[in-house]
Order: structure tokens, then C-alpha cells, then sequence
């Protein structure tokens, strides 16, 4: 090795910032083009996307960073910093190149068809319309997961892994299993208790402007950096971040009530949080991101629900609310808090409220494990999703735009995308009891509008090490146990509690 030849590590990395880069560069036209982008640009849009999408994934899989990976984790101490990045870069790079490049084109043809005949047959509630292109999708996306996975006869299992890194169905499985139990308990106790929570107190005339600034205050108070980030309008609510020092989050409202608008709101600064506390030395590395799409939405999930849920939240915000919305003065407390925490059966998952969320994914989990092991047929689809909803929430669609097709993922090919959500459900709500037992009170800091603490601790249990351990390792650490289902079901058992006054 001559005094200035590049060692292994060095190569790897700078190989590396580059893929990563071409990369964020697609973010930032993809957050354009959801926000401010005008319609006729659409098409001139797709061809760059395009093209940044095919460099990257040249440089990717080609043989020069796939020798500097290998080199780099001979060269690494074993569980350094730079072990892990490897670890993920070999991770990565070996899955996208184990798919042909015939494959990947089909693939990426058949997902971009898939979602746009979705859209169509949406609208007309036509699932017949929609089937073709479904089962074109599924089968490239299966055989594709065949050439990922270790084991081959586990093809949703490396699917799985590309949104949750070492989550199997294994062990999943028995984590579903219980939520189902448990949750559906809750829910028959909540419909038979016969108590109906009056949503009338806050239903009333909210223009956007004020929204918007409550919204806002709400994002700062919590503690995220508009410094370091934007609040933009979109059609769907949703987080980008390109660096922790450039994090952009979007919203929407409806004008007749807040709590869209706001919960959306902390929705997206909880994964916004997340991204502006990711470790700036490893920004464009391999352990520069989020650890796992369960562990972002634990974030996001933890701030919206945990915390703009709780009373004390609203110890401090209420008041933010009537300084804008003047002719609410009268709403308080008692009134608000049961309508944030109502639980309904209903049909459509993203407006369904914390205690029937997980039965809309472990619904989702069931039919995809039984697609991919061959024990139901695309066209039995609707069929087998109408029979679960009946089953577990005692609902039944009275069509497949409110049933199957309500759902963008599987026309994009994003099979095992799902159980991210409730994973997410369960770290948060086992990451929120750890904080508070090392926190000690935070109800009466919450009060004074103190979130510091918690987003502090967050931040050193979580965000600080991007994805240098796996999400589950990241959990148990911060709570001294394995992620489990308790600490979500004894949260849902006490809110049940205390809005329905039933015990389950
Ligand atoms: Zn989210």
C-alpha cells in the first residue's frame, strides 16, 4: 500500500456518497413533485426520475463497489461503526443484484401499470378491472423475492426484510396473533358497553391560515427545527428528509375540523424528529438512515398518539387553540380528550382510529402470507378480505373501493409493507413506557409545554445511531427487553378504561 493510495475503507465510503446522493437527489424532485411541481410537468419528471433511478442502480451492482464493500469488511473491526456499514451496504447491494435486470424492468413496468389501472378501478369500485395487472405485479414480485431470499422457499420473508431489516414471518406471527385476540376483545367490549363519545363539542369552522398556525406551533412546541425543515400543503400528509439539516414534512385539513389537520401534522414532525436527530457523520454512508420503516413509524406514531393523545398535551394546547380559534373557548378538556380517543369498527385503515388499527393490518399480514404460500388466488381476493373485516370487526364493505382496493401498496408491488405499521405501534408504545420509567413525570413538564426531555431521550436511544444496529436490537437496549405486544394492549386496555369504562 503506497502512502497515497486509497485504503479500503475510504474507497468504499466515497463510492458510497455517491449512490447516496444520486439517491436524495430523487427525494428532492420527488417532494417537488408532490408539492409545488405544476401538472404539465409530470412527464418530464418521470424521464429524470428515470434516469437518476438507472445510474444508481448501475453504480449500485456494479463489480467496483461490490469489491469495495467486500475489501472494506475485511478491513473493519468487528462491531465498529464501519462493520455495520458494510454489513448494510452488502445487504443491499447483494439483494438488488441478485434480481435480473430483466426482471427489475418488468417489475418497475408492471408496478407503475399496476398503480396507475389501481387508480382507475378505485374509482369505479371494480376489483375485475384491477385483477390483471395485480396478478402481473404479484408474480414478478414473488419471483423477484425468489432471487432475494436465503431461502428460497421463503420468498415473503426477503420482502419483509426490505422494509424491516431481519424481521421474519416467524417472528411476527405470534406477535399478530395475540394483537388480534386482545384487540378484537377490546373492540366487542367497547360496542357493547352501549357509550357513544359526542364528537359535536369539536366540530365547527376552522380556516386553513389559523390551522395552519396552530399546526405549526404545535410541530415547534414538540421540538421540531424549522431551521431545519418546512411545513408544506399536499395531497397526502408525508416526511422527507434529505439530511438532518433538511427535513421537509406536509399536511392537509379539513375545514370543519382541526383534528385532521393537526394529527397529521404531529404525525409527520414525529418522523420529521427522527430525521433531523439521524447522525450527521454518517450522513451518506450505509447507517446514515432510519433503521427500519417500523422504527420510523414508531416516531411518528409515538408523538401523534402517545403524547397529542394524552391530557397533558392538552394541558398546554388547548390553550394555543382558542388564542386561534376564538368561538372554541368553550370546548375543554373533558369534552376534547374522549373524542381523540374513540374507538369505532370501520372500514377504511387510514382513517381508522389507534384501537382497530392493527386489526386492518393483521387482515393484510393474513391475506399476503396466504398469497405467497399459495393457499389463495388474486381473484379470491375481495372475497377473503370481505370475510375478515366481518369477522374481526363485525363489518362488511359494501364494495371493493371501501374493501380491497383502498390500498395503494400491492399495485406497487409493495408486498410486506404492512406489518411495518403495527410494529411501529408496538415499538413505540414499549419505547414511550421505557422513557417514562427513566423520565420519571412528564405529564406535568408536558403541561408546561416541555418536551424536551423525551425528544432528548429519543434522540440518544434511538435517533443518534441511524441504522448501525437493527430496529429490534435498538428497542431492546432502550427498554431492557425483546419487543412484545404488552406495553401497546396495557396502553389500549387503560384508554378503553378510561373513555368506555369497561375492563378487558
Ligand atoms: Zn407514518
Amino acid at each position: 500500500l503506497s502512502p497515497t493510495a486509497e485504503r479500503p475503507a475510504e474507497r468504499f465510503l466515497r463510492l458510497w456518497s455517491e449512490v447516496a446522493d444520486l439517491g436524495k437527489a430523487a427525494e428532492v424532485l420527488g417532494w417537488d413533485q408532490e408539492t409545488y411541481m405544476p401538472p404539465k410537468g409530470q412527464a418530464a419528471r418521470a424521464r429524470l426520475l428515470g434516469t437518476l433511478a438507472a445510474l444508481r442502480h448501475e453504480r449500485m451492482v456494479s463489480a467496483k463497489l461490490r469489491d469495495a464493500i467486500e475489501a472494506a469488511a475485511q478491513a473493519a473491526e468487528p462491531a465498529s461503526a464501519l462493520a455495520a456499514q458494510a454489513r448494510e451496504a452488502r445487504r443491499i447491494v447483494t439483494k438488488l443484484a441478485s434480481v435480473p435486470t430483466r426482471l427489475a424492468r418488468e417489475l418497475a413496468e408492471a408496478r407503475s401499470n399496476g398503480q396507475a389501472v389501481w387508480q382507475e378501478a378505485r374509482r369505479e369500485a371494480d376489483f375485475a378491472r384491477f385483477r390483471p395487472a395485480l396478478e402481473r405485479v404479484f408474480e414478478l414480485t414473488r419471483e423477484a423475492a425468489q432471487h432475494m431470499a436465503l431461502d428460497a422457499s421463503n420468498p415473503y420473508d426477503a420482502l419483509l426484510d426490505d422494509y424491516e431489516p431481519g424481521t421474519t414471518t416467524a417472528e411476527l406471527a405470534p406477535l399478530f396473533e395475540r394483537l388480534r385476540a386482545s384487540l378484537a376483545a377490546m373492540v366487542q367490549a367497547v360496542v357493547g358497553s352501549g357509550v357513544v363519545v359526542d364528537e359535536r363539542p369539536v366540530r365547527g369552522h376552522y380556516p386553513p391560515e389559523r390551522q395552519l398556525a396552530f399546526c405549526r406551533a404545535a410541530a415547534e412546541g414538540i421540538g421540531f427545527d424549522f431551521e431545519a425543515g418546512r411545513l408544506d400543503r399536499a395531497v397526502h400528509p408525508f416526511c422527507s428528509g434529505f439530511d438532518p439539516g433538511d427535513v421537509r414534512i406536509t399536511w392537509r385539513w379539513m375545514e370543519e375540523d382541526f383534528r385532521s389537520g393537526l394529527f397529521g401534522v404531529l404525525h409527520e414532525a414525529g418522523h420529521g424528529l427522527y430525521e433531523q436527530g439521524l447522525p450527521r457523520e454518517w450522513q451518506r454512508t450505509p447507517i446514515g438512515d432510519a433503521a427500519s420503516m417500523g422504527l420510523h413509524e414508531s416516531q411518528s406514531r409515538l408523538w401523534e398518539n402517545q403524547v397529542g393523545r394524552s391530557r397533558a398535551f392538552w394541558r398546554w394546547a388547548l390553550p394555543l387553540l382558542h388564542e386561534q380559534f376564538p368561538d372554541k373557548r368553550a370546548l375543554g378538556i373533558d369534552e376534547l380528550w374522549p373524542t381523540l380517543n374513540a374507538v369505532q369498527p370501520s372500514l377504511i385503515r387510514v382513517e381508522a382510529d389507534e384501537g382497530t388499527y392493527d386489526l386492518h393490518i393483521a387482515i393484510r399480514f393474513d391475506l399476503e402470507r396466504a398469497l405467497f404460500a399459495d393457499e389463495l388466488a388474486i381473484d379470491e381476493l375481495p372475497g377473503a378480505w370481505n370475510d375478515a373485516y366481518e369477522e374481526l370487526l363485525g363489518i362488511r364493505p359494501a364494495n371493493d373501493a371501501e374493501g380491497v382496493l383502498q390500498d395503494l401498496h400491492w399495485s406497487a408491488g409493495a408486498f410486506g409493507y404492512f406489518p411495518t405499521y403495527t410494529l411501529g405501534n408496538m415499538m413505540k408504545a414499549q419505547l414511550y413506557t421505557a422513557a417514562r420509567r427513566d423520565l420519571g413525570d412528564l405529564d406535568s413538564a408536558f403541561a408546561r409545554g416541555e418536551f424536551a426531555p423525551l425528544l432528548e431521550w429519543l434522540r440518544d436511544r434511538v435517533h443518534r445511531h441511524g441504522a448501525r444496529f437493527r430496529a429490534k436490537e435498538l428497542v431492546e437496549r432502550a427498554s431492557g427487553r425483546p419487543l412484545s405486544a404488552d406495553d401497546h394492549l396495557a396502553a389500549r386496555a387503560a384508554t378503553v378504561e378510561a373513555v368506555y369504562g369497561v375492563t378487558v
